[in-house]
């Protein structure tokens, strides 16, 4: 049977990573990923990167497309009432931004670098099975391949099947669903400025963004089960220029879709040896632009931990593992739960809780204080990359 040191379930923004920061620790590791290369290069997700991130990217080799190519930004605008008012995180932090570059170019980026390092990627690998995580030598099997491994990193997102492979009473389960989604486009048409715009509407929230010059990346809240083929393009554009109150730039719609709203949090992140990072034991609702970056926060403290245990026999890393994640993934469901409270519209809310909701926004947006509290969390919590 083949062997590798850590075997990796998908080759998302969790996975890739984690492999980049092995092998950059002389820690060999195998890739297995269900879908094609192109398919995950070209799948439209995040778009922006907190300010570890970037530095991240930068320091392990992978700022050169990102320099080119990202947008950098002082703040956002809140639109409310018709007025839109700025949020400057640079001021307010003293000197972090919002940095837009697309997941998928991150993708590009991290798939390049493990080819060109001589990184085992496979793409194509349908069937993948977790065996023996219990115990000394877990095995990832699938149709046709077997490879025994040291310890298994499960990064296949919300839907993969590392999680399925731990005992349901071995793991606890948050849930929060939300009784609305998101409508979203993607069009080829240059933003219409360079700052995102979120707004709370009657009508509930929208938000325009951006994924490079050339392309605008907006939604706005609808219902859960909403059809977006109910809505016509000349519709969407018309609502979201109501609800954000701005003149979008339009074009061509290049994707409309409907993207559920959804929280939840897996404990412990370990079993045995297995670990998970990412979406695959954690989902934050996208309003706080958070996943990504808290799938580059896990696999930071993952390979830390392994490159601990490798080159010292230490196992309290891997021990702590969980733990670290969680106090920071929790924070982050705490931001990303409170942004989406105050700019959405809950069908289920009367009118004392609307009052509430309008008054916490204005509070907000005259406080240097609440500002300043939204910007260290917009812009990211500290990430350790002393020793990356
Ligand atoms: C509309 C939207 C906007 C978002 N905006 C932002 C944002 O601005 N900033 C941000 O930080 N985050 C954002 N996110 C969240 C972000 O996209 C995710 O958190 C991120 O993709 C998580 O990365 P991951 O590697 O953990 O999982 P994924 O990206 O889901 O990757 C998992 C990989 O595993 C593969 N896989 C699944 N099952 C298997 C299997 N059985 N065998 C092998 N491979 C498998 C999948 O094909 C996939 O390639 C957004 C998400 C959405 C939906």
């Amino acid at each position: 049977m083949e062997r590798t040191r850590i075997g990796i379930v998908g080759a998302g923004p969790a996975g890739l990573m984690l492999s980049h920061l092995l092998a950059r620790a002389g820690i060999d590791s195998v890739v297995l990923e269900r879908r094609s290369r192109d398919w995950i290069e070209a799948r439209i997700r995040a778009g922006l990167l907190e300010h570890g991130s970037v530095d991240l990217l930068d320091r392990t080799g992978l700022g050169a497309r990102m320099e080119k190519l990202a947008l950098r930004h002082r703040g956002i605008e809140i639109s409310t009432g018709g007025r839109r008012r700025h949020i400057d995180f640079m001021e307010a932090t003293g000197g972090k931004g919002v940095t837009v570059y697309a997941q998928h170019e991150v993708v590009k980026d991290l798939v390049a670098a493990r080819l060109e390092a001589g990184g085992d990627l496979r793409f194509e690998v349908e069937g993948v099975r977790l065996e023996g995580v219990d115990g000394p030598e877990p095995r990832l099997v699938w149709p046709g391949g077997a490879i025994a491994c040291d310890f298994i990193a499960g990064c296949d997102g919300y839907h993969g099947v590392s999680r399925a492979s731990i005992p349901p009473e071995a793991l606890t389960l948050f849930h929060r669903e939300f009784p609305y989604a998101w409508l979203g486009l993607l069009a080829e048409a240059p933003p219409f400025q360079d700052e995102l715009v979120y707004a709370r509407h009657e009508a509930g929230f929208a938000l325009f963004s951006m994924r490079s010059p050339e392309l605008t990346r907006a939604y706005v809240q609808c219902r859960a089960d909403e059809d977006p083929d109910k809505w016509t393009a000349g519709e969407l554009w018309d609502e979201l220029d109501r609800r954000l109150a701005v003149q979008l730039n339009r074009g061509p719609l290049l994707l409309k879709s409907v993207t559920p709203m959804r929280a939840f949090v897996a404990e412990p992140m370990r079993h045995g040896r297995l670990f998970l990072a990412g979406d695959s034991a954690h989902i934050v609702p996208p309003t706080g632009a958070k996943g990504m970056n808290l799938a580059f926060a896990d696999v930071v403290a993952l390979s830390r931990a392994l490159v601990r245990y490798y080159r010292e026999g230490d196992e309290a890393g891997l021990d702590a593992y969980s733990d670290t994640c969680l106090a920071r993934v929790w924070k982050v469901q705490r931001f990303s739960m409170w942004m989406t409270r105050l700019l959405h519209r809950d069908p289920a809310h009367d009118e004392f809780e609307r009052r509430l909701g309008a008054a916490e926004l204005e509070y907000l947006l005259g406080s240097d204080a609440a500002r300043r509290a939204l910007a260290e969390n917009y812009t990211g919590l500290p990430l350790d990359l002393t020793d990356v």
